[in-house]
């Protein structure tokens, strides 16, 4: 038995566990340290999730995957950001860039962009823009006719995995005035005219991932639209629907990482003549974290399970990403306080995982904004009764 809860995987599931957990050992968390002081993106960890077939996981099979379930793939990513959660945010960009083609994409976009991302030449999600995060309908890149084309202009930002990503699902206004009704996906290639990006972040954890810009001025044709006209915010919100599942998957590896390193410290750690887990300052708080992330854990397998069963995953996606990652700020908070000083000195784990664990809790909705979510469906519910 184990004190944090583990979920019963089946056959699928332990194998490509055991996958993540041998490339994970041996190579993602070997490396975690580096890519974080040099921020390099790991093209060699990359090549390892392409070769082992975990960059294609949830990718079907007649595309070149491997078809695992959604919630397979998401204790894959749990895996392997417990190791190195750069490399786990990595696995996540890709699914999130390869759920709108998976929802709605063509069988001829299929075929082309997710058999090319089991390949390593990756999709990304470019949604937010300047003044359009948390509010997605304001974004302001268009897409207007020109002869049989469509022209896209505008600017992309904080795109996951941008530059090291090949394609990009970019949502634009096809009918300003409709606002969130008038936005449109179309897939846009970085080799294309008129493409550019030229902006990295520098960031302040998931050093070892790209995050970029995307500049716009460029043609694109029908069969670059994904799913239909003007039902782009629809496509947006469906895929984040997703998406926060897998970053609460991110989340609870993290989470767990954090929890490895405090409780492995407190018991190592003497003073007084004792190890300072038998200080109630201590294991309380550890004690915390467990249940914590072991209910962080459950919300997340049953959401990624309802996924795969065809729910409607808005609430229990929001529920599960906004706990999740705020239990695993939880974590890592103790694991730097259980390190004393050297948690706050590099390059110690829990500083490394401090840093790393803040975004959880901003992209793909940040936690207020999972909180206006379930306040919204709590208002109709209540106001139905
Ligand atoms: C490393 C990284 C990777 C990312 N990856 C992607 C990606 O792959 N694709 C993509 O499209 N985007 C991506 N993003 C963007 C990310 O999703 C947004 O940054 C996030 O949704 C927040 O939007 P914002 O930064 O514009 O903050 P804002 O929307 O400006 O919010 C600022 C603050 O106000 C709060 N707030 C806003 N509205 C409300 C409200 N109504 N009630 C209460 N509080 C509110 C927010 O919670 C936040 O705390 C990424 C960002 C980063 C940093």
């Amino acid at each position: 038995m184990t004190v944090i809860w583990e979920p019963k995987a089946d056959e699928e599931t332990a194998k490509w566990l055991a996958v993540a957990e041998e490339l994970s050992v041996e190579h993602f968390e070997p490396l975690a340290e580096e890519l974080d002081r040099d921020q390099r993106y790991p093209w060699e960890s990359v090549k390892l999730l392409v070769d082992s077939g975990l960059a294609g996981i949830f990718v079907p099979k007649e595309y070149g995957g491997q078809g695992a379930s959604f919630a397979t793939t998401c204790a894959v990513i749990e895996r392997i950001s417990r190791g190195c959660a750069s490399t786990g945010a990595i696995l996540t960009a890709y699914a999130l860039g390869g759920t709108p083609l998976v929802l709605v994409g063509t069988d001829t976009q299929k075929d082309k962009y997710l058999r090319a991302m089991a390949q390593g030449e990756a999709t990304s999600f470019a949604l937010t823009e300047l003044g359009a995060g948390s509010d997605a309908a304001e974004i302001k890149t268009t897409a207007t006719r020109e002869g049989d084309k469509w022209r896209l202009k505008g600017e992309k930002i904080f795109i996951g995995n941008g530059g090291a990503s090949r394609y990009y699902v970019a949502f634009a206004l096809t009918d300003p005035a409709a606002g969130a009704r008038g936005i449109t996906a179309f897939m846009v290639d970085k080799e294309a005219e008129g493409v550019v990006i030229d902006h990295l972040e520098d960031k302040m954890g998931i050093r070892g991932t790209q995050t970029s810009n995307l500049k716009l001025d460029t043609l694109v044709g029908d069969e670059d639209m994904v799913g239909e006209l003007n039902r782009g915010m629809r496509l947006a919100m469906q895929t984040l629907n997703a998406g926060r599942i897998s970053v609460a998957a991110q989340s609870v590896g993290v989470g767990l990482a954090g929890y490895d390193e405090a409780s492995r410290e407190a018991v190592r750690r003497h003073t007084f003549g004792t190890p300072i887990i038998d200080n109630q300052g201590i294991s309380f708080p550890i004690a915390d974290s467990a249940t914590q992330l072991t209910a962080a854990r459950m919300i997340t397998t049953e959401a990624a399970t309802a996924y795969d069963r065809g729910e409607d995953v808005a609430v229990l996606g929001a529920m599960a990403k906004l706990y999740a990652s705020e239990a695993s700020h939880a974590a890592v908070d103790i694991a730097v306080q259980v390190f004393g000083g050297d948690g706050f000195c590099k390059p110690t784990r829990a500083e490394r995982l401090y840093r790393d664990q803040r975004i959880l809790q901003i992209y793909e909705g940040t936690s207020e904004i999972q909180r206006l979510v379930l306040g919204r469906f709590i208002k109709k519910e209540a106001s139905e009764q």
